[in-house]
């Protein structure tokens, strides 16, 4: 193929950015491909010359959209799965020309599909946190409505069952607000010069009544000597070790302690807790991050009898946007069966604002 055909293609070609292209003959047999083309195919430029669609690509998908537009003579759209694996999805569009062949051009939406797919995981997730509790207050109104029940300390044990499930339902639309607000920098931080000790303290004395009912010892880690300062949002980075320290309690056995400190890290100061209860088995460590997580569902249920509410797997995401929103990080040590270290980073302050 040469001719005017010929260089609007590598004027297309020199386009850089744009979307992969291939120009095919009529027997749709590739006569020229441009880098990332070849890239995609983990081929030499020149070597996919002469080659099938199907050879070079391993793609049926990508074949199928070529034969369709050489049949019936028209412009002609699909989707297909290229690359290792089939890993990267395009849109792909074939343009039958006049003097033979399709020049095809490959649109990569494989961002775009991954983001369609944590919206539809985020909707599955959130139905399901949804449904549980749902499920026991209206099998709880059922039974107090029909007057299958009639004595009074059932009726009001009924009654207290709907009311914690209730509760349970308004903590996980607060912690998905929360998340929403912070994810999308809505929220702005009021940052201020804090000291790490003021910041401990306030979180073990508001973590206390919880340890308590769940027979745990709040300690706290020894205090470096350096005096430095925090640069953070004092609510929200409260909010973040309020639920770190949450987690330590509500994942330690009765009578074991938690520990909770600071340190200085190069510019940061992280803040740590401690404990010596269930930890994560190594598989689950990497994603523990994620909104909605949970090691196991059959473990967070044991945990749940024992301090109902508040387990839909957000606690974690919220400690982790909050360190981001700050600029700082998280992170977590921790052996099945020994014990885990999670700790939150924020910027310390400059010497000026101390
Ligand atoms: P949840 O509300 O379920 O506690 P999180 O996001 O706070 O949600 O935690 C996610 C999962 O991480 C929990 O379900 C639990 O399995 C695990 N996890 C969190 N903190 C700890 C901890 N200190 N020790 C052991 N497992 C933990």
């Amino acid at each position: 193929m040469t001719g005017p055909t010929s260089s609007a293609f590598e004027a297309l070609l020199a386009r850089r950015g744009g979307d992969l292209l291939i120009l095919v003959d009529d027997h749709l047999r590739i006569v020229r491909a441009g880098l990332e083309a070849a890239a995609l195919a983990d081929r030499v430029q020149q070597s996919l010359a002469g080659m099938s669609l199907i050879a070079a690509f391993g793609s049926a998908s990508l074949d199928a959209v070529a034969r369709q537009a050489s049949a019936s003579g028209e412009a002609t759209s699909g989707e297909a799965d290229l690359g290792r694996l089939g890993a990267r999805q395009f849109a792909v569009d074939a343009v039958p020309l006049e003097d033979g062949g399709l020049i095809m051009s490959l649109h990569d939406i494989t961002a775009l599909r991954r983001i369609e797919r944590v919206r539809r995981d985020f909707v599955a997730n959130i139905s399901h946190e949804l449904r549980t509790p749902l499920t026991s207050i209206k099998l709880l109104a059922e039974t107090l409505s029909t007057g299958t029940v009639d004595d009074g300390p059932t009726m009001r044990e009924f009654a207290t069952q709907i009311e914690r499930e209730t509760d349970h339902l308004a903590q996980l639309v607060d912690e998905l607000l929360d998340l929403s607000m912070i994810e999308s920098g809505e929220t702005k931080l009021a940052l201020e010069a804090l000291d790490p000790e003021e910041v401990i303290a306030d979180v073990v004395a508001r973590i206390g009544p919880v340890a308590e009912r769940g027979e745990v010892r709040i300690s706290r880690l020894p205090t470096p000597a350096s005096v430095v300062r925090a640069m953070a949002d004092p609510g929200r980075l409260g909010q973040a070790l309020l639920n770190l320290a949450h987690n330590g309690v509500k994942y330690s056995h009765p009578g074991s302690e938690v520990r909770i400190g600071w340190e200085v890290i190069a510019d940061r100061v992280r803040f740590s807790v401690a404990d010596t209860g269930i930890g994560v088995p190594q598989a689950h460590q990497q994603r523990i991050f994620e909104r909605f997580y949970k090691v196991d569902r059959s473990r967070a249920r044991e945990r749940e009898a024992r301090e109902p509410g508040g387990s839909a797997g957000l606690g974690l995401a919220i400690v982790r946007h909050i360190a981001e929103a700050h600029g700082g990080a998280v992170g977590m040590v921790s052996e099945e069966g020994v014990g885990s270290t999670f700790w939150i980073e924020v910027p310390r302050a400059a010497a000026l604002d101390v």
